[in-house]
């Protein structure tokens, strides 16, 4: 027999067979990670007036996870290290482009709210840093190969 909650942060309701009580189950529209507790249920006539969503289609992760945060640590200093070791090592191109992808990854995570966002100042600057140097590496490596071209013709 299914269970159904709202969801804690956008109250849409999920449905949870019964068998994953006390497991988490991720709201499908907020990505929220909700403790599926015996409490929760609801009567049976007003399960049927919310259209419900199924939280185990495509990303639900059941964990019997002991630890009381839901959020994932921000990895700031990962990502704004990758920034300034491109503008240290003269513009090099993979720790510019990861600290671009890495850091657009934890802002989306962060808006969401499934990753802490105390570090996202410092995510923000090493990602502008990564997309600002891989731009330039880009950039010098046209001009280079124009300059090339130009050489060639004449
Ligand atoms: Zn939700």
């Amino acid at each position: 027999m299914a269970i159904q909650f709202p969801c804690t942060h956008c109250k849409t309701i999920l449905r949870i067979e019964e068998r994953h009580i006390g497991k988490q189950a991720r709201c499908p529209q907020c990505q929220t990670l909700n403790l599926v507790v015996e409490s929760m249920q609801f009567p049976e006539n007003e399960s049927e007036q919310a259209a419900p969503t199924n939280p185990y289609s495509a990303d639900f992760s059941a964990t019997s996870s002991t630890s009381p945060r839901n959020q994932q640590p921000h990895r700031a200093g990962l990502i704004l290290a990758l920034g300034i070791a491109s503008l240290a090592c003269n513009f090099c191109l993979i720790p510019s482009i990861l600290a671009w992808i890495l850091g657009k990854q934890d802002i989306r995570k962060m808006d969401q709210g499934i990753m802490d966002s105390e570090g996202r100042g410092m995510t923000q600057a090493g990602m502008i840093m990564g997309m600002v140097i891989t731009f330039l590496f880009f950039l010098s490596i046209t001009v280079w190969l124009l300059l090339v071209i130009a050489y060639a013709v004449v």
